[in-house]
């Protein structure tokens, strides 16, 4: 659902005056309390409001569970995708070089690695972190989604820690085919598969006959 751009900027200001309400054990709240708590006037919010498909009633408010549930799910589509990348090598220092940022809402903010000559260092503003850590920063960044550029024989390994981690979608260009549970999405790039299917077609099927 697309709601006004005007509208969109307001959502931070009343999700957060909403949390505290939460947090104070408030259900509901009236528009008249919220105009003046947030410096917006009341029809203003109700206008806003009735986006969100949160209808006030007369004499009650609006229910405040409901608007932060909203709120939350609506504010994490803009909300930039932290990524983490898992070995540094050729590859993955060159996915920390490129900029993914110009073409959508996602970044690679941590990076790890079991080499002692690239842990400590920072590419790219992207701080490089020993293995030992990856837990403990995918939790307190709440990373979920990781990128794994290490040799195939560690890839399963280190998914097994990534799913631990509640990490929920894994990019794996490692040549390894990985065991993972049903509620983990694994996209695979085999960058030497893809060069040599392609060439292969190139030799045995000549351009007429690609099929649609
Ligand atoms: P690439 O394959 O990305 O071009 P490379 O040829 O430079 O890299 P690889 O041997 O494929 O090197 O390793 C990729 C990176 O993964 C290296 O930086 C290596 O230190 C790192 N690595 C190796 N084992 C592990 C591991 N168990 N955990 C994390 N990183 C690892």
């Amino acid at each position: 659902m697309k709601i006004p751009q005007a509208t969109a900027k307001r959502l931070p200001l009343y999700y957060r005056f909403l949390k505290n309400l939460h947090t104070s054990g408030k259900q509901r709240v009236s528009s008249a309390e919220l105009s003046e708590a947030v410096k917006v006037d009341s029809a203003t919010i109700r206008r806003d409001f009735s986006y969100f498909g949160a209808l006030g009633k007369k004499g009650y408010g609006y229910n405040v569970n409901y608007l932060l549930t909203f709120f939350r799910k609506t504010l994490d589509q803009d909300e930039l995708t932290k990524v983490a990348l898992i070995g540094v090598g050729n590859l993955g220092t060159a996915f920390l070089n490129y900029n993914f940022l110009k073409n959508n809402n996602t970044k690679i903010s941590c990076a790890f690695d079991v080499d002692p000559a690239k842990m400590g260092t920072m590419i790219r503003e992207v701080p490089v972190y020993h293995m030992d850590e990856l837990e403990k920063v995918i939790t307190e960044e709440a990373i979920s989604v990781a990128i794994l550029t290490v040799p195939a024989p560690v890839a399963q390994m280190i998914t097994d820690r990534l799913v631990n981690a509640n990490v929920g979608g894994i990019l794996n260009f490692t040549p390894a085919r990985l065991n993972v549970p049903a509620s983990i999405r694994v996209h695979h790039i085999d960058l030497a598969v893809e060069l040599q299917s392609l060439v292969y077609f190139l030799k045995h099927y000549p351009t007429e006959d690609i099929e649609e």
